[in-house]
């Protein structure tokens, strides 16, 4: 089997369960990192107070985001995470950037970045986030913002039976909510997020790499 040709600009997408930091490493990583854009993706959930249309999502009806989807208009979409809300990745959004030589990092669920894979595995990086225990994962999740603290701890429940074992990569893939039925061979670099700049500094080094195996 011959591997595909990998090019740039590249998408690079980050996954991990809710709480354990991507949001936090994706913000350093384009603060220092002008090749990089963030991908901004679409949903249909109401913003959070700070939430601003076209920064953080672009914020879409149902009937809006089934319009564009019948269109073609999304590279994946994701109809079966938390609280009934749909979310995806904008064609158009990944095209504008590509055109400008920029590599795009986005923030979507292990079945999104599943849909990607199978539709542009050349331009494709995957990287999955995992928190260091359960402790530090309860803390992120309710901690974050005192209004989304039942958010968080409605999360952790929906994510449990037991986060014991998170020190288990293998347990972790079975058995965590948001990974299930994924595994490590189903990203090409994972890291654990212990001391946050310590992380983005490994993601950020491992981002150069990358760019330098595929040329420019
Ligand atoms: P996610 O995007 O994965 O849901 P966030 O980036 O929102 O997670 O992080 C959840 C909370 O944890 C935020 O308050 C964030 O600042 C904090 N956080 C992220 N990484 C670390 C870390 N390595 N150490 C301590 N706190 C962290
Ligand atoms: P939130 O509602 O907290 O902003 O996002 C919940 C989760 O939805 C995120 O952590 C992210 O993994 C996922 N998500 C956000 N946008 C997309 C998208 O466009 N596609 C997919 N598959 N998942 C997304």
């Amino acid at each position: 089997m011959t591997e595909t040709a990998k090019k740039r600009p590249m998408l690079i997408t980050i996954s991990g369960p809710s709480g354990t930091g991507k949001d936090a490493v994706i913000n350093a990583l384009l603060a220092q990192d002008p090749m990089l854009r963030r991908g901004v993706t679409a949903n249909t959930r109401d913003p959070r107070p700070g939430e601003v249309n076209g920064v953080h999502y672009h914020f879409l009806t149902k009937e809006k985001f089934a319009e564009i989807e019948a269109n073609g208009g999304f590279l994946e979409v994701e109809k079966s995470n938390y609280g009934g809300n749909w979310y995806g990745t904008l064609r158009s959004v990944v095209e504008e950037l590509f055109d400008e030589g920029i590599d795009l990092i986005c923030d979507i669920t292990y079945k999104g970045v599943a849909q990607i894979q199978q539709t542009m595995p050349e331009r494709h990086f995957r990287i999955m986030l995992l928190p260091p225990n359960r402790e530090r994962l309860e803390q992120r999740l309710t901690g974050r913002n005192p209004d989304l603290a039942d958010e968080g701890r409605k999360r952790l429940e929906q994510m449990l039976p037991d986060l014991e074992h998170l020190h288990n990569p293998n347990w972790v893939f079975q058995h965590i909510i948001d990974l299930k039925g994924s595994s490590y061979k189903d990203y090409d670099a994972v890291f654990i997020n212990d001391v946050l700049d310590h992380t983005v500094a490994e993601v950020a080094k491992v981002i150069m790499n990358e760019r330098g195996r595929r040329g420019e």
